[in-house]
């Protein structure tokens, strides 16, 4: 018999061309070879709470070691519920409208395997937080992206905020749309969408009769009297919109991967076939202790909103000083920044300096975009670290110069 040797993409999916591999994770790794200041990659380097560690250790002791609900333990179902009901009025049915999952990650991913179709359409805010391009094309739906503006330079590094166009929101929205995936507060721009804006977002799924699929995974960190709206709270989305969140940025548990969607009783069963069947389920002892956390009381987040608020009140100076231009977040743990100034020629060029020669690992803008070019000046911090290590950046910053460009 001939051997045939297949053509080296025989075996592999279609899909997978489609995209690269996570250029965030990529950055932790170059961050640990050369030694670097780990400001990529969005975990915290200082310690969970004592309270929900203890918890997760008095489970495993109690021999809750074996799987969970496959869709989620009872309690910390429960928690969820609550919680929805306490900061968002959304009244939550944990027998039927509650997923967990092995992250928000796999809660993202779970959902859109349990709605889309072949040839639908899934509206994604640019930049985007990596994961949900991938995500859509797994799932057999192609992304379609609407710009989020940074703020001119004229309105100064304070004033101003990321926006959209209502035209070109509204022209996104095809028969073909299936979902759009908000993510309030947002990763990267640190934008939080206003009411006025979900409002606008509400009545063009009302409209085109599409889903909402909001991740709200840093709703707890909030700067300057931001205030975080939930878009299943608005008339009209609760039987739309899923919801996705997770225990990983509000108790620095990024490690533990316990995550949820709630939605309507429908999707809900569809997204429990898909995650049963990827994952069987989230890790028991954690759930347990999922719910212990969901219990702090109401000073725990305003505890953590302020430490986060001084995480970003003690890097972005330094950044300013350095020559970024900050664009300053209303919420989550991130700053995206422009480094026109450094005279690189891109953003990739710039974080491969920045690891390598001065010690310190960011993420390249272009990989919050489609188009690489969009990104190309624009680099992103991740600012949820001890006071320490971010006075080492801070320290390191100060080695950093413009590139000298000979004409
Ligand atoms: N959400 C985090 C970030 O944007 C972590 C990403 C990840 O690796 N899952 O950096």
């Amino acid at each position: 018999m001939t051997r045939v040797s297949p053509h080296p993409k025989h075996f592999l999916s279609d899909k997978v061309e489609h995209f690269t591999e996570s250029v965030i994770r990529d950055m932790t790794r170059q961050a640990m070879q050369h030694g670097a200041v780990n400001l990529a990659q969005g975990f915290p380097d200082f310690p969970a709470p004592a309270e929900i560690k203890r918890a997760a250790e008095e489970a495993i002791a109690a021999d809750v070691n074996q799987y969970a609900i496959t869709w989620g333990a009872k309690n910390l179902r429960a928690a969820v519920a609550r919680q929805m009901k306490q900061w968002q009025g959304i009244d939550v049915d944990p027998e039927k409208e509650v997923v967990v999952c092995c992250g928000s990650t796999e809660a993202i991913v779970a959902t859109l395997l349990a709605v889309c179709n072949q040839g639908d359409e899934v509206i994604i805010f640019e930049p985007f937080y990596e994961n949900y391009g991938p995500d859509s094309i797994i799932s057999g739906a192609k992304p379609r992206f609407v710009s989020l503006r940074p703020p001119p330079a004229s309105q100064g590094v304070r004033g101003g905020e990321w926006t959209f166009d209502e035209l070109e929101l509204r022209q996104a929205f095809q028969p073909q749309t299936k979902a759009i995936v908000v993510n309030t507060p947002n990763n990267p721009t640190g934008k939080v969408f206003s009411r006025k804006e979900l409002e606008l977002i509400r009545d063009l799924c009302v409209e085109y009769n599409v889903l909402a699929i909001t991740d709200e995974i840093y709703e707890h960190i909030l700067y300057d009297g931001a205030r975080h709206i939930s878009i299943a709270a608005l008339d009209g989305m609760r039987d739309r919109t899923i919801t996705i969140n997770g225990l990983s940025k509000s108790y620095a548990v990024t490690g533990w991967r316990v995550g949820w969607a709630v939605a309507p009783p429908t999707i809900t069963n569809a997204i429990r076939k898909v995650h049963d069947f990827l994952t069987v389920g989230a890790p028991a002892p954690l759930q347990e202790a999922g719910a212990a956390a969901l219990s702090l009381p109401p000073s725990y987040y305003d505890e953590l909103a302020k430490r986060y608020r001084n995480c970003r009140d003690r890097l972005i100076p330094s950044l300013e000083k350095a020559g970024f231009r900050c664009y300053r977040p209303q919420g989550a743990y991130y700053v995206m920044t422009d480094i026109s100034a450094f005279g690189f020629a891109n953003d990739v060029e710039f974080a491969a300096h920045l690891v390598k020669e001065i010690g310190i690992a960011c993420v390249p803008g272009s990989s919050f975009y489609k188009h690489p070019k969009d990104g190309s000046q624009q680099v992103r911090f991740a600012f949820c670290k001890k006071p320490e290590t971010l006075d080492e950046a801070a320290r390191r910053l100060e080695k950093l110069r413009p590139r000298i460009v000979r004409g």
